[in-house]
């Protein structure tokens, strides 16, 4: 976990992540995929053999600044 200022107004940013709703609002985490969209008939976006990352984004609790971090810990 980072201790980020945030780059509008300097204020301490928290910790949290952007949910994603799949199949049946079944929550996940975001994640990060190196390259392009690919879409897919059957899969929504082709994804298979690539890099992925899961994503933490901080927010401002003053101004509501968003930054996202995709660091090495693989999704
Ligand atoms: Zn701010």
């Amino acid at each position: 976990m980072l201790t980020l200022a945030c780059l509008r107004c300097q204020t301490t940013m928290e910790m949290g992540f952007i949910v994603d709703h799949a199949h049946g609002n079944a929550r996940q985490e975001q994640e990060w995929i190196e390259g392009d969209v690919v879409k897919s008939f059957w899969v929504g976006i082709e994804i298979k053999g690539r890099e992925k990352r899961n994503v933490r984004s901080y927010r401002c609790p003053r101004c509501g600044y968003l930054e996202s971090y995709a660091d090495d810990s693989p999704a």
